[in-house]
């Protein structure tokens, strides 16, 4: 009954107009067919951030003639992706392996801010910002246990942009859309399809399924980035999730402040806060993401109220080291960002040369728990295969009882003993 009634709630509900132009809508998401497009400062542009040498080094270069108001505007950033082998051969010197991967055309499209690409050392081909977005001809090889949907994800898709793997929370995939692809991304199979923001016609089959599954009490909308999608858009999801009795919160799973610091407007940050408990996990790799513009955009998420947690992959030569991750961490919980998960890159096919051993995922934790702030420490887990879920791992802190006693092994690899209670 309740859920019949928590239906007839959210159905009463109009889904807005889409089709109507909205100065928030990303202008050129779906047809931007120049490499530079004049967009007018709008009064939605609400801020100049300061910025990096690195960040002003490369606008002078590269986009000289893109004045403050457009490179801030998250619109224009979304607009000018650099999505081509000669975008991308203009401002980075291309190695054979990144030259055929773009020409051969991998799975996954590639797409990179212009905010994102200033990151990057454009004569480094190991520089690791650059290995998280430009492809590689590995992209190609087929290694053992590789497959498109390792997580079998569509498997615990009861409805079509739905995945109901643990029983009280669902994975509500909003959009295909990011405005930068990672080469690593667990998506890789669906991600980058449509090519654009638009309302997706899966919406209200899945809302009705929330609403109809009484046991759900915790959605996470992911994607792609659902950031990406303009305000009235996140909004009809956000508003029929909250009409819904059952739902006691709501994640955003995002990596915009980190490659798309600029969407974080005052605007998104005052809509966003009308949904608490509302909590967002950030996907960060790096401590070179960690610029004056994604803080400012952590700080405006964070004094909006919305807790923020972040995820990071663990990858091969780009972050398997303590003290890269570390740093990372500590930057982190200076935004206000705690860290979250550190995952075991999943087996996507052509995903070999970023994937470490798991005993590195182990060294990472024991590297870290007691020798930081145990906040800094996020939990290290594995995306069973197969669908099993994450299991936690640990470094071997229990080594077993001897009689009625504990026997641990702490940080410093030293023995303590602790009476069990029977
Ligand atoms: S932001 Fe997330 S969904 Fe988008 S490509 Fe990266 S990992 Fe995949």
């Amino acid at each position: 009954m309740e859920a019949i009634e928590s239906l007839q709630n959210t159905e009463t509900q109009e889904p807005p107009d889409f089709s109507t132009s909205n100065s928030d809508e990303p202008p050129s998401a779906c047809n931007s067919q120049s490499n530079v497009i004049t967009i007018l400062p709008s009064r939605h542009v609400a801020h100049k951030p300061s910025t990096s040498n690195k960040t002003k080094i490369f606008r002078k270069l590269f986009y000289p003639d893109i004045i403050d108001s457009q490179w801030n505007d998250w619109r224009w950033q979304i607009a000018n992706r650099i999505r081509t082998y000669e975008e991308l051969s203009a401002i980075v010197e291309l190695t054979e392996s990144e030259k055929n991967a773009l020409i051969s055309h991998t799975q996954l499209p590639m797409s990179i801010t212009p905010y994102y690409a200033s990151l990057i050392d454009r004569n480094n081909p190991l520089d690791p910002i650059r290995r998280c977005v430009v492809p590689t001809i590995h992209e190609l090889e087929h290694h053992h246990g590789e497959s498109e949907d390792p997580l079998s994800e569509d498997e615990d898709s009861p409805v079509p942009g739905l995945v109901h793997r643990y029983p009280d929370r669902v994975l509500f995939l909003a959009t295909d859309f990011c405005s930068t692809y990672c080469r690593y991304c667990t998506r890789s199979r669906i991600v980058g399809r449509s090519n654009c923001t638009l309302p997706n016609k899966n919406w209200d089959t899945a809302l009705r399924y929330i609403a109809e599954h009484t046991q759900i009490r915790d959605v996470l909308i992911s994607g792609g980035d659902p950031l990406t999608m303009n305000e009235s858009m996140l909004e009809y999801i956000l508003n029929r999730l909250k009409a819904i009795p059952h739902v006691e919160i709501i994640r955003i799973g995002t990596k915009v402040p980190a490659v798309l610091p600029q969407r974080i407007t005052h605007s998104l940050v005052s809509m966003l806060r009308k949904y608490h408990p509302l909590w967002i996990n950030i996907h960060f790799t790096h401590p070179d993401e960690i610029t004056p513009e994604t803080m400012k955009a952590c700080n405006r998420l964070a004094n909006a109220g919305i807790p923020l947690g972040s995820q990071t992959v663990l990858l091969k030569g780009i972050n398997d080291n303590v003290e890269t991750l570390k740093k990372l961490y500590h930057l982190l919980l200076q935004c206000r960002v705690r860290p979250y998960y550190l995952y075991q890159c999943d087996p996507i096919v052509g995903s070999q040369h970023f994937r470490t051993s798991v005993a590195k995922g182990i060294e990472m934790i024991e590297g870290l728990r007691g020798h930081t702030t145990g906040l800094a420490v996020p939990h290290y887990v594995i995306d069973a295969p197969g669908g099993g879920g994450k299991v936690p791992l640990l470094p071997a802190y229990y080594q077993g009882m001897d009689g009625n006693t504990i026997v641990l092994k702490n940080y410093e690899h030293k023995y303590f003993y602790y009476p069990e209670t029977t």
